[in-house]
């Protein structure tokens, strides 16, 4: 039945009041439906009880609201827990929640595996399976808000699961819109963080958007040798085209850039790299994100040792930057930043989920 019908997770609030109209209702009637959906995630026209019965069952002739369904769900004794969510096609995704870090966090994401192909993730070993669409980003928010009951409570949101958000450019920022429209989940851009590998055309378009969420760069090495191998795709986008485009970037008086840094023994560890580092970020607003690596099978990196770890934060310190070096969380559930293994489309957990680095990157803003 759901298939004939048309998908109202996908549609923006314009859109949704455009496609109402020739079932006979109103557009204003528009607000109340998008509200059951986006606010109050409520998925089941009976539910929605400001409706007419009429209009409810004209909805539901014309309509459906497709939604991830919840596959398993797995808590750290940290209290991070990681979603895995099946999507209609029968491929799987994870989403993650990170209590208290210092707000409540969803990590999502935005495709079914990834073609960047970073040397250190896993989630780069299943290639890129496909596009993530609008509704189903949403989803993973609106689901986890419900089974969390996190419906009334602020809650940031970072683009750090599987795949490369700017490589879904338009679900992605669609799905953006989705989440702030304040007729919806109203969830605020400054809440909200994108990470990405630094796609420049890409970088270069987000910074016009009208929805602005805070940006996240992987940069994860010091000089177009050192990255190319750990992060492919910076041979067709060197360091110095992504960082003109991070300055580039419109950012307001409050906000910084995050730079992620995948810490990895041997390869891109020593102080020199981090006097580098602060080297290339001289005159950005920026923040550092140390994240240790976790090894895993498959890796061909190390994790540095707990000394080296220090030695490097502290050589960003001295240069004047801002850095802060991740700490594990939900290791014992394997959950992270997204790096997420699913193998042939039939999840076996606890075997085939498989995390490489910590959890995501907060934002700062918490207002
Ligand atoms: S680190 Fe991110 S961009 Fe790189 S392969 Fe993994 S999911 Fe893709």
């Amino acid at each position: 039945m759901a298939a004939a019908t048309r998908d109202l997770a996908e549609l923006e609030l314009p859109e949704l009041q455009a496609a109402l109209t020739p079932s006979g209702i109103e557009p204003y009637r528009a607000k109340q439906v998008f509200r059951w959906i986006h606010r109050r995630a409520v998925l089941d026209w009976t539910q929605m009880t400001d409706l007419a019965k009429q209009h409810r069952a004209a909805l539901a002739e014309a309509f459906h609201i497709s939604t991830p369904g919840l596959a398993a769900r797995y808590e750290s004794s940290d209290s991070t827990q990681k979603f895995l969510l099946r999507l209609a096609d029968g491929r799987h995704i994870e989403a993650v929640y990170i209590p208290n870090s210092p707000a409540d966090t969803f990590c999502v994401s935005t495709q079914v595996g990834c073609a960047m192909q970073c040397s250190f993730c896993l989630t780069a070993k299943m290639g890129l399976e496909r596009n993530l669409t609008a509704g189903e980003i949403v989803g993973q928010v609106r689901l986890l808000r419900s089974e969390l009951r996190l419906l009334d409570r602020p809650i940031n949101i970072v683009l750090m699961g599987m795949g490369e958000p700017l490589h879904n450019y338009d679900a992605t920022v669609r799905a953006l819109r989705i989440l702030t429209c304040p007729d919806g989940a109203a969830i605020s851009p400054r809440r909200i963080t994108l990470s990405t590998v630094g796609i420049v055309p890409a970088l270069a378009r987000l910074a016009h958007e009208p929805v602005m969420p805070n940006l996240a760069i992987s940069l994860h090495g010091t000089t177009d040798e050192q990255r190319t191998p750990l992060v492919p795709v910076n041979r067709r986008y060197p360091l110095a085209e992504v960082l003109r485009a991070c300055r580039a970037f419109p950012l307001n008086r409050r906000n910084r850039i995050t730079f992620e840094y995948v810490l990895i023994r041997d390869v891109n560890d020593s102080v020199a790299d981090a006097r580098r580092l602060a080297g290339l970020l001289k005159g950005l607003r920026a923040k550092v994100n140390v994240i240790p690596l976790n090894a895993a099978p498959g890796i061909p990196h190390e994790r540095p040792s707990a000394a080296q770890i220090d030695r490097f934060g502290k050589a960003l310190a001295d240069c004047h930057v801002t850095v802060s070096i991740r700490k594990s969380r939900g290791r014992d559930i394997r959950a992270a930043c997204g790096q997420l293994l699913v193998e042939s489309g039939q999840p076996s957990p606890g075997q085939r989920l498989a995390s490489l680095i910590d959890t995501p990157a907060i934002p700062e803003t918490t207002d």
